[in-house]
């Protein structure tokens, strides 16, 4: 199925042209023809597939056949867990309507009002926003969402993990009834199911790849490093790599900022991207990683979700998330759209554990090293029984594989020499 035959109009496929895109990806192949034809779709897809293009291409396209003249009120409502995926959601939504005579806006928290509400007063037929601005918005009666065609939940899975559930519960209770409805998520957890069904109408369910699979070209490496050598180990794999586009993941804010400010004092040019941050800063820090006048982002779980960030080729997790869904999505930063990519997880004492889950999840296992020079000194518990299926014995963290105790998830077995080079 080629773009051409998918059914959309002449004025959407000049602007697929125009981003360069040959084929339909998975997801746009199975989710483009059930929107066109008015129906609900519950899809579980991962980031990094398309899936942004997958639902507004045939959205703008049926917008486009019922295009209303005069004063425009919000014809679709696409809904994100976060600022920059708003943003990111929005620019593409522009991107894709260059020859529509669609407007559309974003409007999040963490800046003024007043321009967001200048722009709505003209009148929009499409708003992507976050959940928290778009209530404050209509509470001031400065948005009204009683003519809503199309509802899109993106990372709905992320919006309810953020604690949205209320929020997504009061906007669902201002659209109209009769409305087309979309749900994109990366995982169909049960609560995803429940959310669905509250509000979709018969949907068609699409997966366009294995719940939690991570993309196929991404090569997955980790190293037990103690937490003490991970900053010197972080610096030392950018500078002999000669990486210019690296985005690190921490678990908190503070070791953000902190990274961060060492990297920049050992002249690698790096900015934290965090909750804590203003929204100018994080737009900035993003801007600055996208257009490479950083080389590396240091970014939390939650800011980083949804970013798109094309052809990123590393993202190394300095700590592992202790949600093993987590880190697909951060993964997923990279090998976008099918290219290439690595990630790469430091992983301390006391995070062993989190690659047992983590690998359980996937259902593979991480290409496991330690670096000569970087050797842990704590010694590694085996699993725990819920991790991993239990196991009494410890063992000295080094290669061993005879014994008949050897464990698969320890860091043992392979080792590496020079950061780079001989892998
Ligand atoms: P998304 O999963 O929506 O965040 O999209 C990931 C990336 O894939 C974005 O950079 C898109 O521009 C790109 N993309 C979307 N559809 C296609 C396509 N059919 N062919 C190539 N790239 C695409």
């Amino acid at each position: 199925m080629s773009f051409e035959n998918i059914g959309l109009s002449e004025s959407i496929l000049r602007a697929v042209e125009k981003q360069g895109y040959d084929t339909p990806s998975p997801i746009q192949k199975k989710v483009i023809p059930h929107i066109l034809a008015g129906k609900d779709v519950l899809a579980s897809a991962q980031t990094g597939t398309g899936k942004t293009a997958g639902f507004t291409l045939p959205m703008l396209q049926i917008l486009s056949q019922t295009n209303q003249s005069g004063k425009k009120p919000v014809r679709a409502l696409v809904l994100t867990p976060t600022r920059e995926l708003a943003a990111q959601v929005h620019e593409s939504v522009e991107s894709y309507s260059e020859f529509l005579d669609l407007n559309s806006t974003v409007i999040f928290g963490g800046v003024k009002q007043m321009k967001q509400v200048a722009r709505i007063k003209k009148g929009i037929d499409i708003l992507i926003a976050t959940p928290g601005r778009l209530l404050d918005l209509v509470d001031q009666k400065l948005l009204f969402l009683d003519k809503v065609e199309f509802l899109v939940l993106d990372e709905a899975d992320r919006m309810l993990d953020m604690g949205f559930a209320r929020d997504i519960n009061k906007i669902l209770a201002l659209l109209p009834e009769e409305r087309q409805n979309l749900l994109f998520s990366a995982t169909f957890s049960s609560d995803i199911k429940k959310l669905a069904k509250k509000f979709m109408n018969n949907p068609k369910l699409v997966e366009a790849e294995p719940e939690n699979s991570t993309v196929d070209k991404i090569i997955q490496t980790a190293y037990r490093v103690d937490t003490n050598d991970k900053l010197n180990v972080l610096i030392n794999m950018i500078n002999e790599g000669n990486w210019k586009q690296v985005l690190v993941f921490t678990r908190t804010k503070h070791r953000a900022n902190k990274i961060a400010e060492k990297l920049n004092k050992a002249n690698i040019s790096a900015a934290a991207i965090h909750g804590n941050k203003s929204q100018g800063a994080r737009t900035k820090a993003l801007e600055d990683f996208k257009t490479s006048s950083i080389r590396i982002l240091v970014a939390t779980d939650i800011a980083a979700r949804g970013l798109d960030i094309p052809l990123l080729p590393h993202v190394i997790n300095f700590e592992l998330p202790n949600v093993p869904e987590d880190y697909v999505h951060r993964i997923g930063r990279t090998g976008r759209a099918g290219a290439s990519g690595e990630a790469i997880s430091l992983v301390a004492h006391d995070e062993v554990d989190y690659v047992a889950g983590i690998e359980k999840l996937l259902g593979e296992k991480f290409d496991r090293r330690i670096i000569e020079g970087y050797e842990p000194k704590l010694e590694d518990a085996p699993p725990t029984k819920k991790q991993n299926g239990g196991g009494a014995n410890r063992q000295r963290s080094k290669p061993n594989p005879s014994s008949r105790n050897r464990d698969e998830s320890k860091f043992n077995y392979k080792k590496k020499k020079k950061f780079l080079g001989n892998k």
